[in-house]
């Protein structure tokens, strides 16, 4: 029996790996347990930080986006400080372009601009731009940046990472976790997080599911845009190295792997209608991921039906911008044992308000 650690984190991804960290600052011994880095939705994203540009409507999601988006730039310097490394965090904005028949959208602190704005304020958009909203707070991060800095700052505070290990079930008794089986014999520590992803119900029958997202990448070779644009079915991120990343498609296709050509085709005539100068850049690479959905697109936080196993999973479309905020309240309930109220509104019981004891979950295995 492998038992080193006060925890043992499920997955080293976003989630994972923030909550690691944070875990580690505050003098907890940590294990990461991950099957594959690279597969981790983490490296697919588009690193956007957006909580204004997404439409997310007011109340507990909306506040907890606009949270962890006031942390990103103590937590990402936080995080350089510790490896010497760039995360590629810039405030940069966000700008919506519309089209005449683009749906009404909420926008809340944005700046409305007509058509001669703009097409002024960011030359070369599509002639079929109409006009847009400026979200001038909403920020990016370079995601794929950010997951080399997460694992560099967590081997510097002497996290553990296991990478290749697959976590295949949890062995329960009663209202706790005894141990996890996994492909390198079981683990066992004080406390387990389950940080796993889309890949969260083949440990717990928690409702979070894949939605396949493709992406690609251009490379300008001057730097043509300087903010991010969000339009319809699109968006274009541009980094501050002259790559433009370009996504993403959202498809009910559970772990279907791979680009394909309907997917690219209807991604890139989005993204050249609303920037046309896009189609002339050299194609430089394409990929997917899946993004963690739950019914209500809003993530699964904090304590689950065991008493030693807690929650940090179902993040969907936000789950970059919200890794520092889930970070510290996560790490904060296992340290003190105090819940922040705000994890009442991202319960898991939320979807089983009539089912809360394990048994009549009838998780597997028992
Ligand atoms: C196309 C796309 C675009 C996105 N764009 C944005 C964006 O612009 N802004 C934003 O904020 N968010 C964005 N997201 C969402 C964001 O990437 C996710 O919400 C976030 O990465 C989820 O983090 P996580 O740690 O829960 O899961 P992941 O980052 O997917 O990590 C899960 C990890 O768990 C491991 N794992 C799974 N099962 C097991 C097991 N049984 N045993 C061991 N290890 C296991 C996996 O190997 C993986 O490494 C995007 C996602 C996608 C796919």
């Amino acid at each position: 029996m492998n038992s080193s650690s006060d925890v043992l984190v499920i997955g080293g991804g976003a989630m994972g790996l923030a909550t690691a960290i944070e875990l580690a600052c505050q003098g907890a011994q940590v294990t990461v347990l991950s099957r594959n880095f690279q597969e981790a939705a983490l490296h697919a994203a588009a690193g956007m930080l957006a909580p204004q540009a997404e439409g997310l409507e007011p109340g507990p999601m909306l506040d907890l986006c606009l949270r962890s988006r006031d942390l990103y730039a103590d937590w990402t310097n936080q995080l350089t400080e510790l490896t010497e490394l760039e995360t590629g965090y810039w405030p940069c904005g966000i700008v919506a372009p519309t089209y005449a028949d683009s749906p009404a959208r909420l926008a809340q602190d944005a700046e409305w601009c007509d058509r001669t704005t703009i097409h002024q304020y960011q030359p070369d958009l599509g002639p079929e731009v109409v006009g847009g909203w400026w979200f001038p707070d909403d920020a990016q991060v370079n995601n794929q940046q950010l997951a080399q800095v997460l694992l560099q700052a967590a081997e510097h505070l002497g996290v553990t990472l296991r990478e290749g290990v697959t976590v295949t079930a949890l062995d329960t008794k009663e209202h706790r976790i005894q141990h996890l089986q996994t492909t390198a014999g079981p683990w066992q520590a004080k406390t387990y997080i389950l940080a796993t992803g889309a890949w969260s119900q083949e440990l717990l029958p928690i409702p979070v599911i894949p939605r396949k997202g493709q992406l690609c990448a251009v490379q300008a070779q001057t730097k043509p845009l300087h903010k991010v644009l969000f339009g319809p079915g699109v968006y274009i991120v541009p980094r501050q190295n002259g790559r433009i990343v370009v996504g993403a498609t959202s498809e009910d296709v559970g772990f279907a792997a791979y680009n394909t050509p309907a997917g690219m085709q209807s991604l890139l005539a989005a993204a050249i209608r609303l920037y046309p100068p896009l189609a002339d850049h050299p194609l430089e690479d394409c990929w997917w991921g899946f993004r963690p959905a739950t019914p209500d697109e809003w993530p699964i936080l904090g304590h689950s039906p065991y008493e030693n196993l807690i929650l940090a999973t179902g993040h969907y479309r936000n789950g970059i911008l919200l890794a520092p905020i889930t970070a510290r309240l996560i790490s904060t309930l296992v340290v003190t044992g105090q819940a922040d109220p705000v994890l009442q509104d991202f319960s898991w019981q939320r979807f089983a308000p009539s089912s809360p004891s394990p048994a009549r979950l009838a998780l597997a295995p028992s």
